[in-house]
């Protein structure tokens, strides 16, 4: 299938989860995951109007990077090895994956802007998964508050790997209600507006649930092949 064709039947999807949730489309954004498919794929995506893609490796990122250089908006959005930071630092505009404060001094030393980042929750306890606890999401934002690179955007989390849609919707209404926490804190580092949630299984309950990114790989523009 084209990438035009998936993002037809996609924008249709989010369209029905907007109105079924009284939410406005213009609050979602789509990143496209190209780290499963080739620098042409994703320019096929960055050419059918995904503008914002998503990858979760440095390799690939450098890789399409050098094709496509800044004309996208590039999140990353995997597990970040604190010595691989400086290879992504320049390239990208959101970081949705912090979870410890030793990546964030890595950031903080090595970007030349305040980079948006998104702090990784693991709200559903997994052990296979990254990310702070919810109990502890509040004090470590707010020990960030020195960090003048890094600006808290928002909170990012991974739903359980489960068809149960009971099970993502409280995981994803759990993360909304750590952002009201977050938000009511009042820093002027952590805006927080964003929640990303949401991948090509369950993005339709994350935007019911107050997702403003969802991050879409297979579905949009092919899985691991
Ligand atoms: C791969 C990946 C996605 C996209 O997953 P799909 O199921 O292919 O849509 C989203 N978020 C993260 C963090 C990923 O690693």
């Amino acid at each position: 299938m084209r990438v035009a064709d998936n993002k037809t039947i996609i924008d249709e999807k989010i369209n029905a989860a907007c109105q079924k949730s009284g939410r406005n489309r213009n609050e979602i954004t789509i990143v496209a995951v190209t780290k499963y498919v080739s620098v042409e794929r994703a320019t096929e995506a960055f050419e059918a109007g995904l503008y914002h893609l998503g990858e979760n490796r440095d390799e690939g990122l450098l890789n399409k990077y050098t094709v496509l250089g800044d004309k996208p908006i590039w999140h990353y959005i995997g597990s970040l090895q604190t010595r691989k930071v400086k290879n992504i630092i320049d390239k990208v505009e959101y970081i949705h994956s912090l979870d410890r404060i030793s990546l964030a001094e890595e950031i903080e030393k090595r970007a030349t802007k305040p980079i948006k980042c998104l702090v990784q929750v693991n709200v559903s306890g997994e052990e296979s998964k990254q990310g702070i606890t919810p109990l502890e999401t509040l004090s470590f934002i707010r020990n960030l508050d020195s960090f003048s690179n890094i600006q808290i955007a928002g909170l990012m989390t991974m739903a359980p790997l489960t068809e149960d849609e009971n099970k993502l919707r409280a995981c994803f209404k759990k993360l909304k209600e750590l952002q009201k926490e977050v938000q009511a804190a009042n820093m002027t580092h952590a805006p927080c507006m964003e929640l990303s949630m949401g991948m090509s299984n369950d993005y339709t309950i994350a935007i019911e649930e107050g997702a403003t990114m969802i991050r879409i790989g297979t579905a949009l523009v092919g899985g691991e092949s």
